[in-house]
């Protein structure tokens, strides 16, 4: 027997309709390139966004195209996920601090015809003259009055405001099929090319709901919500779409992600919610120790996409009084698979277990599927001890790479399930632990030593600022640890300090054979440690 419901698709620019017509004077505040603030509310922006797909449809983008951005976190940009899914075609994001051969691949295995660019942007652009054959036109966003020079090999730089004045502001919508292509974000690439995740107007809505609720990222029509995480690193964990979806001020802080540009729009703007990766809370806890300011509004952070170490959790509680939620999830997972809530039962225990807790990945969501499994593939218990490669499945995974047949063949399980790569443990309650990334963990004679946890043990060491650990090759264990410090400005922790530090807080056998000082790590593009890069500077180095 069937219900008897109806079967309204679910579609990206309905969120927005939504907010225009009720939250039509609640802001979205943007930092532009140009430096100035720029402020209007959901009903002034849902009108442009009507102007921007005629202008699209002006320049012949049908659905189904690829449109990509390579753009900040700005108004204009957040105008384009709207008008590009909502006439059908695929917003398709593009991480600016990829390297120039990298940028051509995706542009061209996506296929992209249209580029909207911010202008500080054009220079990359101009490096990828005469490589990339689909692309016809490249809208730069901005006014005229800022559009940068034309470079070289270019005659058709095209201006947004241009693109859209004169556009009438209404678009008649099509009907699109729910799964429909709605946009498109390539992973990284620091294994192998980078692969594609096409996502869908119901994973994204689906995910939107859930990441948006209480016992997700918590937005909602009283708070305002500021996403450090770019709008292209995963849809900026689709922050955007339940900003609109659940009538929150949206604050979009541009170009200035460092801890002073973050703390004046924090303040100006009473943000009260926010969400990005450790490294930028890094910087931001040294800024507000450094200058003495204070975070007055804001009330909880959302970091992912590395480990939060416990450290971190502590001194937002304790010294700025802001509550973390650390979350884990992947670009195939729209991203989100868990979220550190703490439960009822969990609220009142002793801060230091609380910390602990929180410094797990989180608790698993509903409707997202985890499993742990054993070389075997057979599934592991959920006790907190058992570990294993972590298997999802879900309404808003990927069940596919974009175009890539052998990449396809590796990622799946013989159910359908996504393969993470990661290694973890689940409890009971459902909190779940990544160990480590599986080619990160360090196997020394038949024991798994975790990176993370390791790092997570040496960050709250008042002398470190950052700190990896590798795997080194070992004629006796296969592998030891290595431990890559860098210090906090001023400072020189010398290796004893360091082991003894941790000689408390880790089993003896982990304890890393050697310490180096650095200045400074390196950062991908989504600001995760490249331990490849680590592993090959230091592969020939002398454990003691
Ligand atoms: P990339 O394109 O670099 O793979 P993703 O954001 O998709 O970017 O990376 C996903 C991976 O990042 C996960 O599989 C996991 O290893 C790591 N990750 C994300 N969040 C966390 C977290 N909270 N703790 C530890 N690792 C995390």
């Amino acid at each position: 027997l069937m219900g008897q419901m109806m079967d309204a698709p679910l579609s990206i620019i309905t969120l927005l309709q939504y907010a225009a017509r009720c939250h039509a004077t609640t802001e979205i505040v943007s930092r532009n390139c140009e430096g100035t603030i720029h402020r209007y509310g959901y009903g002034a922006a849902y009108d442009r966004v009507q102007a921007l797909a005629n202008g699209l449809v002006s320049l012949k983008v049908a659905p189904g195209d690829r449109v990509a951005t390579l753009a900040w976190n700005n108004h204009r940009h957040f105008e384009l996920y709207f008008a590009i899914s909502g006439m059908g075609a695929v917003c398709h994001t593009i991480n600016p601090r990829l390297a120039a051969d990298q940028m051509a691949y995706i542009l061209n295995h996506a296929e992209d015809e249209v580029l909207f660019v911010d202008p500080t942007f054009v220079p990359l652009v101009a490096r990828l003259q005469g490589q990339l054959p689909h692309l016809r036109h490249v809208v730069v966003m901005t006014d005229r009055a800022h559009m940068p020079e034309t470079p070289p090999g270019f005659d058709d730089l095209l201006c947004y405001e241009e693109l859209i004045a004169g556009q009438p502001a209404s678009y008649d919508w099509p009907d699109l099929d729910e799964r429909a292509a709605s946009s498109l974000c390539y992973t990284s690439g620091t294994t192998g090319k980078p692969k594609g995740v096409l996502y869908s107007h119901r994973s994204t809505v689906l995910h939107a709901m859930a990441a948006g609720c209480a016992e997700g990222v918590g937005v909602s029509g009283r708070e305002v919500v500021l996403p450090v995480v770019p709008l292209f690193h995963v849809n900026a964990w689709g922050i955007p779409y339940a900003c609109a979806m659940f009538g929150a001020k949206l604050v979009l802080p541009g170009p200035r992600l460092d801890g002073e540009g973050l703390h004046e729009l924090f303040e100006a703007e009473g943000v009260t919610l926010t969400a990005g990766v450790p490294t930028v809370w890094l910087n931001l806890i040294n800024y507000l120790r450094q200058s003495g300011k204070r975070l007055d509004m804001l009330k909880s952070i959302v970091i992912g996409g590395s480990a939060a170490p416990v450290s971190m959790i502590r001194t937002f509680e304790e010294e700025f009084g802001v509550d973390v939620a650390h979350a884990w999830g992947m670009t195939e997972m729209s991203p989100m698979g868990t979220i550190g809530i703490l439960k009822r039962k969990d609220l009142d225990r002793p801060a230091e277990e609380r910390y602990a807790l929180k410094a797990t990945q989180g608790r698993m969501v509903a409707m997202v599927g985890m499993k742990i499994v054993d070389p075997m593939g057979r599934a592991l218990p959920h006790d907190g001890k058992a570990f294993g490669e972590l298997l999802v499945s879900g309404p808003w995974i990927t069940s596919g790479y974009y175009h890539n047949d052998e990449a396809n063949l590796a990622a799946f399980d013989e159910d359908g399930w996504f393969r993470t790569g990661d290694v973890a443990t689940i409890d009971a309650d459902g909190y779940m632990h990544i160990v480590d990334r599986a080619k990160d963990v360090i196997k020394s004679g038949g024991e798994w030593i975790s990176s993370i946890d390791l790092e997570n043990a040496v960050m709250g060491h008042p002398k470190v600022a950052e700190a990896a650990v590798i795997g080194v090759s070992h004629p006796k264990w296969d592998e030891r640890p290595l431990l890559i410090v860098v210090p906090k400005p001023g400072e020189t922790p010398d290796k004893d300090e360091i082991l003894s530090w941790l000689t408390s807080r880790v089993a003896r056998l982990w304890l890393p054979d050697d310490v180096v000082l650095v200045d400074e790590l390196p950062h991908s593009g989504t600001g995760k440690v490249l331990k490849a890069q680590l592993r090959q500077i230091f592969k020939d180095h002398k454990l003691p």
